[in-house]
């Protein structure tokens, strides 16, 4: 039983690494910025409303994000685990998870946190924006996502390092080499809680 999150600033990797980590760990990923993205592309009155928050990077409010969270959680194949990617990202959210696990009788097992710099990010959203044509991949916007990941996201990493959950992965070494990191630290963090 498997239940993760996976946490890292725009650009960072992030959903290629939890793409390969729930494959190999045979979990479902759950990302928050794909549904909403699914949403919008099908024009669901949940993408209409998205929209403006996708398009600036703001984030959708917390109303609608923890309902649609909630929602995917409560569904059977999420049973024996799931890889959360992209929520929370505020201390709010950090509680509207705690209760949603709580209601559902589960805990988290492991936090990993995808490291990398400022700069590195710009350089690689940037270079994405040219390959997908992300709508937010301007330097504004990304410059602006950065700015509410290290603001509201930070808290949300230091409470789980608190909670002795978190592990950070250097997210500008090869991807291999980050998945591998990934899966070791995971097992870190489980063995020490099975310990305790
Ligand atoms: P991502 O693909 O994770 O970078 O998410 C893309 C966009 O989806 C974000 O810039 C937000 O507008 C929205 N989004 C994703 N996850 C959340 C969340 N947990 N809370 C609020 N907005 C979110």
């Amino acid at each position: 039983m498997t239940r993760l999150l996976i946490i890292g600033p725009p650009g960072s990797g992030k959903g290629t690494q939890a793409h390969r980590l729930s494959e190999q760990l045979g979990i479902p990923g759950i990302s928050t910025g794909d549904m909403f993205r699914t949403h919008l592309a099908g024009q669901t009155p949940l993408g209409i409303e998205a929209e403006e928050y996708l398009d600036s990077g703001n984030l959708v409010p917390s109303h609608i994000t923890t309902a649609m969270v909630q929602e995917r959680l409560r569904q059977q194949d999420t049973k024996n685990g799931f890889l959360l990617d992209g929520y929370p990202r505020t201390l709010s959210q950090l509680e509207d998870l705690d209760h949603i696990l709580k209601s559902i009788g589960h805990t988290l097992d492991a936090v990993l946190e995808i490291t990398v710099d400022e700069d590195e990010i710009v350089r690689r959203l940037l270079l994405r924006s040219r390959i997908e044509g992300r709508s937010d991949d301007t330097e504004a916007v990304i410059r602006h996502r950065m700015q509410l990941y290290r603001e509201e996201t930070g808290p949300v990493v230091a409470q789980y390092a608190q909670r002795g959950l978190l592990f950070s992965v250097d997210g500008t070494a090869e991807v291999d080499q980050v998945t591998a990191g990934a899966l070791k630290g995971i097992e870190t963090v489980r063995t020490r809680r099975t310990a305790l």
